[in-house]
C-alpha cells in the first residue's frame, strides 16, 4: 500500500515523493541499458546544472555526495519560485 519511498539515493538527505516516476530521473541514468535510479528535485536540479556548466552530473559510485556543487543557486531557484501561485 504506502510503500516508503526512503531517502534521495543521491544526498541522502531528502525524502522522496511517491510514487517515485514524480521525482527527478537522474542524468547518471539516462543511458539505454540503465536502470533508472530517481533523485530529489533539488538532486534532479543540480545534475542539469552540473551538466551544463561543468563536466557533467557526479557518478553514483561518488554517492551520497558530501554537498549539491550548485546548492546556493538552487536555494535561490526555489526562493524565487516559492512565491508563485499556480
Ligand atoms: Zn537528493
Amino acid at each position: 500500500m504506502n510503500k516508503d519511498p526512503g531517502t534521495c539515493p543521491r544526498c541522502n538527505e531528502h525524502e522522496m515523493m511517491t510514487p517515485l516516476e514524480v521525482n527527478a530521473l537522474s542524468r547518471t541514468t539516462r543511458g539505454e541499458d540503465d536502470d533508472p535510479v530517481w533523485v530529489c528535485s533539488d538532486c534532479g536540479l543540480d545534475e542539469a546544472l552540473m551538466d551544463t556548466f561543468l563536466d557533467g552530473a557526479t557518478a553514483q559510485v561518488h554517492w551520497p555526495i558530501s554537498a549539491r556543487s550548485f546548492q546556493t543557486h538552487i536555494t535561490d531557484i526555489r526562493m524565487q519560485t516559492s512565491n508563485w501561485n499556480v
